[in-house]
């Protein structure tokens, strides 16, 4: 491609919603212009990237045995409303209806879609197992759309669906998927972890997310030093601390006016956080929960939803709720009393002896507190996790680091099947619903976290497998005829080998090309410049910091040399 041809606008500014490394780079590289909050249209650049991973995507899926498909974006109304989600799904969803007042709504994820289809296809097991995907736009109105194409309001996705006809069929769907997924990351060249992670109120299952690890991530991921547990910091584990055994003391309730906060607490009693129980309140829908942790700890409320089954609406309950599950003040509240549909308590609460809570009544709080002896509960694991913790696996120390989630894989079973009667005939003549998984990765997003881990700067440092182009011949005075010459032949000589190369024609100042050539990221630079009449010309890697000068006749060895390095041609 001639650079003169090319739709190819490279600013030097940062713009100034940009707070990302990426999201500068690629407003800066001109991959990409926002339209809307959230909404943006790609440039022949950055569109050639999408299409690159989109295109590893493909290869790794097909080779997995997965079969593409594409289902449309603008879906009913009636199959949201089968599964149940036309309701939960929220504002996230973008709604609209047709001319005769038909509800639709544009695809933020295809488990309806897919479950639909299956249905309609499958019949028998002879047809099972079967893996389904897209690669599509979805639709997200997103509540704080931000960080580019991290979080935007419409975004590629591959998704995939998998049918089974057993649980040991799923399994080994959704391994072959987790080993098309390590492939594909590995291809981008991130450096990504795959962690455990929540897989909501149906439980159980089996979740996995693909995190590539990055300080602007907004996932907080566990990490143990020593062994190989990793995860989401919604769902990871630690060991719980044991508390010193004691001897049981009287339960006592004592006065202290004016006393909510647990600092107040520690002050007054002159002891430390461990010493002390919270019981915090939230509603859940109709219900009122009760939810205990020791004083240093902070609840881990997805833990909590799911142990109590999930709900459509999960929060801190007011102040009027609080006043009458505990007949006291807010900072009052505990567990001997209390008026609660459920009172959750942490394991680590279980543990301790003789410890401090609420009173229930404004003013007082009980001393010598123990489970068992004063009050019961549903006892788990409810806390978050915290850097120092023991490792659930090995008991060394855990660490805490964020994460972008680029991919997720969730063995779904039989919900959509289920709901939406998906069922097929077995070998012994009975019907059953499929079993199903899904796999999703976003391919902006992907796109983004390869720039996050290639950077520097002076712009992106594209790997070669998703570079735009690999090459770029840059004759240094465009207004010096040997030199243009001499770039043409290169260039031409790359392109019939088929190599992806730019010829940087523009009438522009040679830095003006070499800055637009680091800040895009192409891999291989050649220069023609003034050696040329000696037979000259430099040959640079973005990733390397010095030119070597190679004579022009080694240029196609050196450039093939670079891609097989890649196994690229
Ligand atoms: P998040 O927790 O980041 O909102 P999610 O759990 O909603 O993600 P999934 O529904 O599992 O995401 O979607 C699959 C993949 O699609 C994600 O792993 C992510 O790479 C991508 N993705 C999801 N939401 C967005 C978005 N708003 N913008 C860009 N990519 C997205
Ligand atoms: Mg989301």
């Amino acid at each position: 491609m001639r650079m003169s041809n090319m739709l190819i606008s490279t600013l030097r500014e940062i713009p100034k919603e940009a707070e990302i490394p990426s999201h500068q780079l690629m407003l800066r590289a001109g991959m990409m212009k926002k339209m809307a909050s959230g909404v943006y249209n790609f440039m022949p650049l950055g569109l050639r990237v999408i299409k690159k991973i989109e295109n590893i995507v493909r290869e790794e899926m097909d080779n997995a045995g997965a079969q593409e498909f594409l289902a449309s974006a603008v879906i009913p109304s009636e199959l949201w409303k089968e599964s149940g989600r036309w309701e939960v799904f929220g504002p996230e969803m973008f709604k609209l209806k047709d001319r005769n007042e038909r509800e639709f709504c544009l695809g933020p994820t295809h488990e309806e879609v897919f479950t639909d289809i299956a249905r309609n296809e499958i019949n028998s097991y002879k047809q099972l197992p079967l893996n389904l995907y897209q690669i599509q736009t979805k639709y997200r109105d997103e509540r704080r759309p931000r960080f580019g194409v991290m979080r935007s309001r419409e975004f590629i996705m591959k998704d995939a669906y998998s049918f089974d006809k057993d649980n040991k069929g799923l399994d080994i769907s959704y391994n072959k998927m987790y080993e098309a997924y390590k492939k594909i990351f590995t291809r981008c060249e991130l450096e990504y972890s795959c962690v455990e992670a929540d897989s909501g109120a149906m439980g159980g299952a089996g979740s996995a997310e693909f995190m590539v690890k990055s300080a602007i991530g907004e996932d907080e991921v566990v990490f143990c030093s020593s062994c190989d547990y990793a995860a989401n910091v919604e769902k990871a584990t630690a060991t719980p601390e044991i508390s010193e055994e004691e001897e049981m003391m009287e339960l006592k309730k004592v006065e202290t006016p004016n006393v909510r906060t647990i600092e107040e607490l520690v002050k007054f009693f002159s002891t430390t956080s461990k010493k002390f129980a919270k019981t915090l309140i939230y509603r859940a829908d109709d219900r009122v929960i009760g939810v205990m942790v020791r004083g240093d700890r902070e609840v881990n409320e997805i833990k909590v939803s799911n142990a109590i089954g999930g709900a459509v609406e999960f929060e801190m309950a007011d102040v009027e709720t609080v006043k009458q599950a505990t007949n006291a003040q807010v900072g009052f509240a505990g567990p001997i009393g209390i008026k609660v549909d459920e009172l959750l308590v942490d394991e680590e609460v279980k543990n301790m002896y003789n410890f401090i809570v609420g009173g229930n009544e404004t003013g007082y709080h009980y001393v010598n507190v123990n489970y068992g002896r004063d009050f019961e509960g549903k006892v788990g694991d409810f806390r978050k996790v915290v850097e120092g913790e023991k490792c659930p696996r090995c008991g060394k120390p855990i660490t805490i680091a964020r994460g972008i989630e680029v991919g997720h894989i969730f063995k779904l079973g039989t919900k959509y099947s289920e709901s939406m009667g998906a069922t097929f005939i077995d070998e012994d003549g009975s019907p059953k619903p499929l079993i199903m998984g899904c796999y999703g990765i976003g391919v902006n997003r992907t796109m983004a976290a390869v720039i996050e881990q290639h950077y520097d700067e002076n712009g992106v440092v594209w790997p070669l497998s998703v570079a735009p182009y690999h090459v770029v011949v840059v004759p240094a005075v465009y207004k010096k005829e040997e030199q243009m010459k001499a770039a043409e032949e290169i260039y031409n000589k790359l392109k019939e080998l088929g190599i992806e190369v730019l010829l940087d024609d523009r009438k522009e100042r040679a830095g003006v090309k070499f800055k637009d050539a680091d800040l895009i990221g192409i891999p291989v630079r050649i220069t023609v410049g003034k050696r040329i009449s000696d037979g000259e010309v430099e040959f640079k890697l973005r990733s390397g910091k010095e030119p070597d000068v190679i004579k022009v006749e080694d240029v196609v060895s050196k450039v093939k040399e670079v891609l097989d390095k890649c196994s690229i041609k």
